[in-house]
């Protein structure tokens, strides 16, 4: 029995999923009743190019009183009171000690922020500003009991066969504790998109999902699986999928790439149009790490974000506090998104280079195929513009983008003329075997 993305949602996400923690594993096995996921385990210490795995993290307690007693913050009413990856700390400190180890949220006074300490090791707690305002006493006492201990690095890997070992990569995030537009959203909506791919015919490329803790955990999987990045194609990182906000897709660092040009082409008769922004002019994430020297793999972006030039809500309202809660999300807006990101891979797996079998110009009435320019001047003129360019050195994409005519555009005279046997499709281009001198 399935479980649908927002049931998954409700059941994982006040989870204290730091990055390696127990509440991490518990999510990310949970997720792996719903498809058939590898687990992979990078025990602490573990070297990953420039980077190591670091330490599982455990909080036992925190809260801070005043001397008399009054508790004012206590990590058991919300996981996000004490930062990420905290070191352990006992005692009582003077006010003006205390306050640059209180973190609040720089635009939402109500909120507890998600403040992460991953490897600038420091103390610290989360609060509402205006609870901040209160901090009047000269002392308090501060009990933060945490744990630093051997542990594992977990990356689900869920795998689509397909006939070439070629393979495209989905991705997301698991890693921030209780909160769900950033980042559970992007993980159900990527395990939905693996489970649709799944149960469809076999695909051409192999397909990759990726579930991982942000940053470390794809230098983790991609140092490990050196050996597979010359086969990696594309791919797409997932997250900020629920909130109700337009969907944005951030380009890859080889803008020029097939993955980029056929992701550009295929939302080009979105409707409300998707915009598209550069590499690194969204949001980061593990994207940056595909794109990096040395792996160099064409990775976009969807999310549904506000851009940072309509700030300052960037990138979205309740973005890294106690109010990205499941209230933000939906199941319809997961279900849109899911099958934006399915139709992209659609397009994906359509986009070879356009081989011509034919010489000369197409006899257009004599294959059917003839558009009257008095009826439709503008199918008429694609029509031959299209044709031209089915040489073996160009994609659809290609064709897509140099003519600004959208993909399914394009597609569906290359399907005219794969039907008539007029073209074929290669994986590779096949350059024309007269070359001129
Ligand atoms: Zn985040």
């Amino acid at each position: 029995m399935m479980t649908s993305m927002m049931a998954l949602i409700d059941e994982l996400w006040y989870l204290k999923r730091d990055l390696v923690s127990d509440g991490y594993d518990t999510a990310l096995n949970r997720l792996a009743q719903e498809v058939p996921m590898t687990i992979h385990e990078y025990p602490t210490g573990t070297p990953c190019w420039t980077w190591k795995v670091p330490e599982k993290w455990t909080c036992d307690e925190a809260y801070l009183e005043t001397l008399a007693g009054e508790r004012i913050i206590d990590v058991k009413n919300h996981p996000l009171h004490v930062v990420s990856y905290s070191l352990p700390f006992e005692g009582v400190v003077k006010r003006e000690e205390l306050l640059p180890h209180l973190h609040t949220h720089q635009r939402l006074p109500d909120a507890i922020p998600f403040v992460y300490k991953y490897y600038d090791r420091d103390w610290g707690l989360c609060l509402p500003q205006t609870l901040k305002n209160t901090i009047n006493d000269e002392a308090y006492k501060v009990v933060i009991r945490t744990r630093f201990e051997n542990g594992s690095l977990k990356v689900g890997e869920v795998v689509v066969p397909g006939e070439s070992d070629r393979c495209f990569i989905l991705a997301a995030h698991l890693c921030h504790p209780a909160m769900v537009n950033d980042d559970l959203s992007g993980c159900v909506v990527g395990l939905d998109v693996a489970r649709a791919l799944l149960q469809g015919p076999k695909p051409f490329y192999t397909y990759r999902l990726l579930i991982l803790p942000e940053t470390i955990g794809s230098v983790a999987y991609l140092s490990h699986h050196e050996e597979l990045i010359p086969k990696m194609n594309g791919g797409l990182f997932l997250e900020m999928l629920g909130a109700d906000i337009p969907h944005i897709l951030q380009h890859s660092f080889m803008v020029e790439s097939q993955v980029d040009k056929c992701f550009a082409a295929v939302l080009a008769d979105s409707d409300p149009p998707i915009v598209r922004k550069p590499y690194r002019e969204v949001i980061g994430n593990d994207e940056r790490q595909f794109n990096a020297p040395g792996v160099r793999v064409p990775m976009l972006s969807l999310s549904r974000c506000i851009h940072p030039s309509t700030a300052p809500n960037y990138p979205f309202y309740e973005y890294h506090s106690s109010l990205d809660t499941p209230a933000l999300v939906s199941q319809e807006r997961l279900e849109a998104s899911r099958d934006l990101v399915l139709k992209m891979l659609d397009a994906w797996e359509k986009n070879r280079y356009v081989v011509n079998e034919f010489k000369g110009e197409i006899f257009c009435s004599g294959q059917n195929i003839w558009i009257d320019p008095t009826v439709n001047r503008a199918g008429h003129d694609s029509l031959f513009k299209i044709m031209e360019r089915c040489d073996g050195t160009r994609t659809t994409a290609d064709i897509a983008v140099e003519l600004q005519i959208p993909f399914q555009a394009v597609w569906e005279i290359i399907s005219l003329l794969l039907d008539r046997q007029l073209v074929r499709l290669s994986p590779k281009p096949v350059p024309p075997a007269l070359t001129r001198y």
